[in-house]
């Protein structure tokens, strides 16, 4: 099951008082509903690939208006699709829309953005986050190579509106307009995870954040490792060169033919192959300093260089 479908599934569990559930059948029947105009009445669809989603919308229809709605089930065997989830309301489906704020009362007139009317208490506006979501949202699993999460909504007036009440819990939402419709996205996984955490999906924000965190902590981790190694080869590498061209002048020409100076850093550096240039010079009989040590080593490289040539 993806990411996205286990906070789904785990939303639908949430218990909400009945204050927010209206507001988050509000966002879920404006995300995912239909009108239809029969003959007598209206009828109001709402549609969704999600069963648990369904089935949620089923309870929340049935516990706020106290009325049963009919589900249908659209099989798409054919298509290697995902079945389609209907749940039909016939009944005061009129009543039930302006309840929702989606229809001026006693019109057919629609009702732009969110209206504040939802919002008996603060927590009703992260029920119709969880609601949107539920509707339109996705969310990328933690283990993917970007954090993404976004709401799709077809009308800019409620997709600002729903960019807005993001930022009322500073998320950094933006929104975009895409060819699906318009993108209220986020970005940053710190923000994502607060997202999860307004709309209440506690256990998919455990696991969103564990995950974060250690690939956080496994990126700078793998900075720091691969930034000291780069400088830690370089080192030995030039030891090992150092020490390879000493012991060549020790076979070709013995180290007693060199001048002092260069015969005591061969020495030293036979002696002590892994040390830095900083602490080989402390090691000499006199101690002198780094830059003295590679220029002694360097002429001793040229010595190498010269004797291999021959
Ligand atoms: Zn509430």
């Amino acid at each position: 099951m993806s990411f996205t479908s286990e906070t789904k599934k785990e939303l639908t569990q949430v218990e909400s008082k009945i204050c927010c559930k209206r507001a988050e059948l509000s966002a879920l029947v404006r995300m995912n509903g239909t009108i239809h105009l029969k003959p007598r009445h209206l009828v109001m669809d709402m549609v969704t690939e999600n069963p648990s989603t369904a089935r949620y919308m089923f309870t929340l229809v049935k516990s706020i208006y106290h009325l049963q709605p009919e589900v249908l089930v659209q099989r798409k065997v054919r298509l290697k699709k995902n079945n389609v989830y209907l749940v039909r309301v016939t009944e005061r489906a009129q009543e039930i829309l302006a309840d929702l704020q989606i229809l001026r009362p006693n019109t057919w007139e629609r009702i732009e953005g969110i209206s504040p009317a939802l919002f008996v208490d603060p927590c009703c506006k992260r029920a119709y986050l969880r609601g949107a979501f539920l509707a339109c949202g996705s969310v990328n699993s933690p283990d993917s190579a970007s954090y993404h999460l976004e709401v799709i909504s077809t009308y800019y007036q409620h997709s600002l509106a729903l960019c807005e009440l993001m930022n009322e819990f500073q998320l950094h939402a933006k929104l975009i307009e895409r060819k699906k419709g318009y993108v209220v996205y986020i970005k940053e996984g710190d923000k994502i995870g607060e997202f999860l955490n307004v709309i209440g999906a506690h256990p998919s924000l455990l696991h969103f954040e564990n995950i974060r965190i250690l690939k956080d902590m496994r990126n700078s981790v793998n900075r720091l490792v691969n930034c000291e190694t780069a400088n830690l080869n370089k080192t030995i590498l030039a030891a090992m060169r150092q020490k390879e061209n000493i012991e060549l002048i020790e076979r070709e020409m013995g180290l007693d033919e060199l001048p002092d100076r260069l015969r005591e850093i061969a020495e030293a550096r036979l002696q002590y192959p892994e040390v830095n240039l900083t602490e080989l010079g402390q090691l000499l009989p006199k101690p002198v300093s780094k830059s003295a040590v590679n220029h002694r080593l360097r002429k001793l490289d040229e010595i190498a260089q010269q004797l291999k040539e021959e």
